[in-house]
Formats: structure tokens, sequence, C-alpha cells
């Protein structure tokens, strides 16, 4: 059980459609959705403890006010708030409401991240990095003076991540507050990247290994290993919550587009997705189940791509992936 709040500035929120009975906001992707305001929605929430399913809430760049998404899961108390850093990263601060242990996962920067906790006037406890990319850790180093925070990265890449406390592996277990959380071995765009999967709040934090509608460069793996990196991934729930690194999503939709047009499904996501960028929404998370059917590189069985890119029928789906990730890198 989800729940999404809305902040949004004066003029954001007017811009914001107003939901309809029984229908979704337009904010986010395959799911019934609220927008509210975060003083009425806590208002609620002390009324009634079950019966809200979700609520989202997003504010967009106006005038110089940052984007920012928050997700509360009403099951497992913890809040999710994207951070857009550099051109187009995303950050995300995770608070557990319980303990008010806070996290950040991969700040790139400090500076928005330090902005974002002074608004709520969170301190930082632990910082998550899924790679070593400076545009994931270039925010280590600031916030670990400032805050004291504990830094946690890949076992594999303990010499690359500044700043590294805990390093962990494929398997390991972290609590993170009384959260499980679910360390996998995602390699593919780098040897260490990891992804941090929190069972009972659905979500898992994807760095670049999965985008919305893509995945991440081969850099330093194989097709193979981005195969199974992907595989591990879509063995999760199809209603997981899937954030990633980068607002790549539009841009993304244009290759998906053109290499299975056919896709009904990935035509209405990618209107969706145009309508949400064109308001300045962000459109992270996505839901698994909507890349299983949208997102090309989850789909290397799919015939029509494979006519599009002339890919052998007899071909295994490492190599459509990695014909696929070749004519994406050159489109
Ligand atoms: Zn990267």
């Amino acid at each position: 059980m989800q729940m999404i709040l809305c902040r949004a500035a004066p003029k954001a929120m007017a811009s914001v459609p107003r939901p309809r009975k029984g229908s979704e906001l337009c904010v986010w992707p395959g799911m019934g959705q609220l927008c509210i305001r975060k003083k009425l929605l806590y208002g609620f929430m002390r009324l009634f403890s079950m019966p809200f399913k979700s609520f989202r809430s997003i504010t967009r760049a106006l005038g110089g006010v940052s984007n920012f998404c928050s997700v509360t899961n009403m099951l497992s108390s913890l809040q999710v708030e994207l951070v857009p850093c550099l051109q187009d990263n995303y950050a995300y601060l995770l608070h557990d409401v319980d303990t008010g242990t806070v996290g950040v996962v991969d700040p790139s920067e400090a500076v928005p991240i330090i902005a974002a906790l002074n608004r709520k006037n969170w301190n930082l406890n632990y910082i998550l990095n899924t790679h070593h990319h400076h545009d994931h850790t270039g925010g280590n180093m600031d916030l670990k003076e400032r805050y004291g925070a504990k830094v946690i990265g890949s076992g594999l890449d303990k010499e690359r991540i500044p700043g590294i406390d805990i390093a962990l592996n494929d398997g390991d277990k972290w609590m993170f507050a009384s959260h499980e959380v679910l360390v996998m071995a995602t390699p593919g765009h780098t040897r260490g990247h990891i992804s941090f999967y929190f069972p009972r709040s659905k979500s898992i934090f994807t760095g670049d290994t999965l985008f919305s509608l893509s995945c991440g460069k081969l850099f330093e793996g194989t097709p193979q290993q981005m195969l199974s990196s992907l595989g591990k991934i879509t063995s999760l729930p199809d209603d997981t919550s899937v954030y990633c690194g980068h607002e790549y999503t539009l841009s993304n939709s244009k290759f998906a587009l053109s290499i299975e047009p056919g896709n009904e499904e990935l035509q209405s996501y990618a209107t969706h997705v145009a309508h949400l960028r064109n308001k300045g929404f962000p459109t992270i998370p996505t839901l698994l189940r909507k890349e299983k059917l949208c997102n090309p590189f989850l789909r290397t069985s799919s015939m029509e791509i494979r006519r599009s890119l002339n890919i052998p029928k007899s071909a295994d789906d490492a190599e459509a992936l990695g014909a696929i990730r070749q004519a994406k890198d050159n489109f």
C-alpha cells in the first residue's frame, strides 16, 4: 500500500489537473491516484489508518522551485522523496517515519540534497550508492562531512566509491531502520553495480541498470551480464516501484517506438510520458509491470523488435539485447 504526497508551489498546483471521480491523476502511470495537499493528507492519515490506497504528489520546477515527489508506503512507513540533481539525475531521500532515520540514494551533488534536508528539517544518516560514477557519488564527501552519514556501496567497488564505510555484496541484507534492504548485484553498466530492493515497500533503486524504457550503457559489462541483471529485477513482483538514476524516459520512448511501433501499451505510455514531461513532472518511479510491457530491453523476444533490427530468430536473448543496445547507442 503506497501513499504519494503532493507538495506543489501554488502556481504549479494550479496547473495540476483535478482528479476525476474514480479516475487516475495523470502523473503516475497505471495506478489510481489522488493528489492532495500534504497537510490535508496528514489530517486524513490521523483519521483513517487504512482506507487510502495511494496518494501521489509532485512538485515541478517553477521559478527555481525544485521538483519534488514524495511517496510514503503506509504499511512500511518508508517515505521516498525524489530530488532532481545535475541535468537529468535523480537522487532519492529515504525517510523512516517511525524513527526519523534518513538516507539518500545516489547523491550526484550535495547542494540540492542539503536544500531538501533543510526543507524537511532532517538529518542524514546514510548515503547509498548504486555504483561509482561521479553523477551518482559526487555529493558523498560533502554530505558525509556535514552530517556524519555512513556511505554504503558495493564491496566490488570499494576502491572507487568515495568515503565508503559499509561494503555490501550480492545477496546481503542490510537494515534501514526497520526496513530490510536486499542487495542485488546488477552488473553490466559497471562491474560493481548494485540495486537496493526494499521488499516490504515493494520498491527498488536500480541506478543505471534499469531505466524506464531502457537500460544503462554497457561500459564495463556484456549483454549477457545486463540480461541477467535485468532478469533478477524482473523476477520481482509486477507491482514493484522502480526508482532509477535518470530522467531519460521521453527520449527512451522515441527509440522504443522506433523499433516496436505496433506495441499499443508502449504507444499509450509514450503519450503519457510526453504529457508528464511537457508539464515538467517526473516520470519516475515507474512500475515493473509497465516496463515488462513496454521496455525493449525486457522484450528481447519481441518479433517486431527483432524484425526492426534484423535480429535473427535464432539469436538468443543476450544477442538480441546486445543488438538493441547497439541500435540505441547509435539512435
Ligand atoms: Zn552510471
